[in-house]
């Protein structure tokens, strides 16, 4: 089961969608509109990565993480990041402890860090930022005393990373970069809430960020809940399915 409690009303998490069948409750919808927010600035990311040439020093999936956690303290208000980054962490714990039910052997040649460290580091990210008002949640969601101690100068490294990067590709709100296409319509409400939430957050980094060039972002069915970054053609690829997942 996870361990999930929203303990704050999210303003760019939005309303429920009119119209839509309420068959999700506010804390299913805002978590899954919270995931689909880390994963596509996971994925946009590994695309700044590549079309700004961004050199990377360790393995490129952590560094999106670490983007992930720095662009929303960056842009995002207080409550809002603290909503986006929890559901991430629960999220990835989520498929530690699924993974774990099914015998599924742990993937340490992934080029991914395994799931638990991902939900540890992201924590650890979130805490470091904001050590003073984030004690509690540190310590609620079981980040080990030993790891608390390096989480400020983790954040502090990862800011003076990705700071100077998102300060050079700040807009004044020009807003038409990020394309977003939608190849598959939703199918169900939590599709069409994941659908909903990358529209809006395109919206956002549109007014917010500005990279210099164009980027495509997909919205359609992959066959796997899954989201990805695909250098050959400079598109991300936020997958239907991941609604799936974050609405088990
Ligand atoms: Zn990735």
């Amino acid at each position: 089961m996870r361990n999930w409690l929203f303990g704050c009303v999210v303003s760019l998490l939005l309303a429920p969608l009119p119209g839509a069948a309420q068959s999700l409750d506010a804390d299913q919808e805002d978590y899954i509109r919270a995931n689909a927010i880390f994963f596509l600035y996971h994925e946009l990311g590994h695309a700044l990565i590549d079309i700004l040439k961004l050199p990377v020093f360790g393995r490129e999936e952590d560094a999106a993480d670490v983007m992930g956690v720095v662009l929303s303290e960056t842009i995002n208000p207080v409550e809002d990041t603290e909503t986006i980054m929890l559901a991430a962490a629960d999220n990835f714990a989520y498929m530690a402890e699924m993974a774990a039910q099914e015998g599924y052997e742990l993937a340490f040649w992934d080029t991914h860090g395994l799931d638990k460290q991902r939900f540890y580091t992201i924590l650890c990210l979130f805490y470091g930022a904001n050590p003073e008002t984030r004690q509690k949640i540190a310590d609620e969601q079981g980040l080990p005393a030993d790891r608390q101690a390096t989480c400020p100068a983790e954040f502090e490294l990862a800011e003076q990373s990705w700071g100077p990067v998102l300060d050079d590709i700040k807009s004044a709100g020009r807003g038409d970069w990020l394309h977003l296409s939608v190849a598959n319509k939703p199918s169900s409400e939590a599709e069409d809430v994941l659908l909903d939430a990358v529209t809006i957050e395109v919206g956002i980094l549109n007014e917010v960020l500005d990279p210099g060039q164009s980027l495509d972002l997909v919205f359609g069915n992959c066959g796997e809940a899954n989201a990805y970054y695909d250098p050959s053609d400079q598109r991300i690829v936020i997958c239907t399915e991941l609604a799936g997942l974050f609405n088990d």
